[in-house]
């Protein structure tokens, strides 16, 4: 589909996807900024146009360092866009190594930062409700940025506050209490939902599929059988926290407050412990730039004294100025403002051109190299071999796997399966020519995070004999 597009932007590849549509990143040629451009076609379901309206309005009161920026939206006939903050480090599951979870002064790290956010979007009477790793983001200093706000709502206005009855979020992420009362207070179930990631975080899986008496787990973790797993890999001053948040009764269960007094929690961990990343399913040992351009970035002080950004404290009430598209930011950045504004338009830019090695390396405006442009994916290796053989081992392996596989245009592929909790798992692999080398990128499409990254890591270790593993060496800038 042809994109009406703006002069001195191009999209040069698709970040995700959703439900109504994808997000893209556009990057300008002249500034190189990068913008985060979510596209949602406003006609794929009858609830969309009101769904996205609320998305925007949310979006326009949100102001804070551990939430995705919003710079303004557009529409386009019956597409709505949505530019957001890029944020070039992924996605929050693409750090956790299924099974093993992350250092654990990376989660400590990750989970201040998220209750620095939920803090503040409770702080202004919004709600999230779908709080998990795959809406979770990371910048380029790997900083956590709450993202998409499709199922947020307002639950207090002037000093109100409401009790919510609709059921939404994901499943193995929501409160007990979603799932046996009629009505519900917004600020537990949230928290309940940070607890499920710290828990994903320390012990690289879920805890259960849902939190009600007909699953065996999260019975067990009533009766308190810690020497089960995910517990027992836990180390007991976190654990404990998680003792306090995972607690069934929302009135008893830890508020924010209670959090932020608790003893791991107020942990400083040391300033320059060394933070390892993944290993399985870590392309460091090929993407050698990569894991040195995070390194050198990373900002290893705690969060915890410092929940507000600067621009925060203009906000000081519950009630924040409503900002509107355009002075949703402070506006030096023209050229941003010129793509949410649709000034001058160019030639049409046909999406097509997104994912082929050569045209992103020429794409105008790139000077930089072509790995910045990319969203630093853990899912992805280089192979030896040309892209021709590079597909047929895939194909053969996914084959041998009982997978689903259909071939797209522009050297994709689309596989789908079932998850070990037989939910539907599909994603996305595209073929990259990048420095003389094949780039095997996997993208999530539709699914559990932590399923897809063990399908991955699967993949990859069956492909193991044609994975690349020399760095390819590319000038940071
Ligand atoms: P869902 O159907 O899961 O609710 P959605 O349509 O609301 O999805 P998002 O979750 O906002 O869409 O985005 C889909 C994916 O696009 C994300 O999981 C992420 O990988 C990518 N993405 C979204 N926003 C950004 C951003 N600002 N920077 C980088 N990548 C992004």
């Amino acid at each position: 589909m042809a994109v009406p597009f703006v002069e001195d932007w191009d999209l040069v590849q698709t970040l995700g996807e959703g439900a109504y549509g994808e997000v893209q990143l556009a990057v300008n040629r002249r500034t190189e900024e990068a913008v985060a451009v979510k596209k949602v076609d406003t006609t794929r379901a009858l609830d969309c146009p009101e769904n996205i309206k609320k998305e925007i309005c949310i979006n326009k009161l949100l102001n804070h360092a551990n939430i995705v920026r919003f710079y303004g939206h557009r529409r386009e006939g019956n597409i709505q866009y949505l530019f957001l903050e890029y944020c070039s480090g992924g996605e929050l599951f693409d750090r956790i190594e299924p099974d093993v979870g992350m250092p654990e002064v990376d989660a400590h790290r990750f989970f201040l930062q998220l209750i620095a956010g939920v803090e503040y979007l409770h702080s202004i009477g919004i709600t999230h409700r779908d709080i998990k790793p795959e809406n979770l983001l990371l910048d380029d200093r790997d900083n956590l940025k709450l993202s998409d706000f499709g199922l947020a709502t307002v639950y207090r206005h002037n000093s109100r506050e409401r009790l919510l009855n609709k059921m939404c979020g994901t499943l193995p992420y929501v409160a007990p209490e979603l799932l046996k009362r009629k009505e519900f207070w917004a600020e537990p179930v949230d928290i309940w939902s940070c607890g499920i990631v710290l828990v994903a975080m320390l012990a690289g899986e879920l805890p259960w599929d849902q939190p009600a008496e007909s699953c065996q787990e999260y019975c067990d973790w009533n009766e308190k059988k810690l020497y089960l797993t995910p517990w027992k890999k836990i180390d007991p001053v976190p654990l404990s926290l998680l003792n306090k948040i995972l607690m069934e009764g929302p009135k008893s269960r830890a508020t924010i407050s209670d959090i932020k007094k608790d003893r791991w929690f107020i942990n400083q961990f040391k300033r320059g412990v060394k933070r390892t990343r993944l290993s399985s399913g870590s392309p460091n040992d090929s993407l050698g730039p990569f894991s040195k351009h995070i390194h050198s970035n990373v900002d290893l002080s705690p969060v915890s004294g410092v929940p507000w950004s600067e621009d925060q404290t203009r906000y000081s009430s519950s009630q924040p100025e409503p900002r509107t598209a355009v002075s949703s930011w402070d506006s030096n950045h023209s050229s941003i403002d010129n793509l949410v504004q649709g000034i001058s338009f160019s030639q049409p830019i046909c999406t097509d051109h997104m994912l082929v090695g050569s045209q992103l390396q020429s794409t105008p405006g790139s000077s930089q190299n072509p790995w910045q442009r990319l969203v630093k994916r853990m899912t992805r290796f280089f192979t030896k071999l040309d892209a021709e053989q590079s597909y047929l081992s895939l194909k053969e392996v996914c084959e041998k796997l009982g997978y689903t596989w259909k071939k797209n245009c522009n050297n994709q592929v689309t596989i789908s399966t079932m998850d070990r909790r037989n939910n539907k798992l599909i994603f996305k692999v595209n073929l990259i020519e990048m420095s003389e080398r094949i780039l095997v990128d996997f993208r999530l499409s539709k699914g559990d995070g932590l399923e897809f990254k063990r399908h991955f890591v699967t993949i990859k270790h069956k492909l193991n004999d044609i994975i690349y593993t020399q760095k390819i060496l590319l000038p940071v800038t």
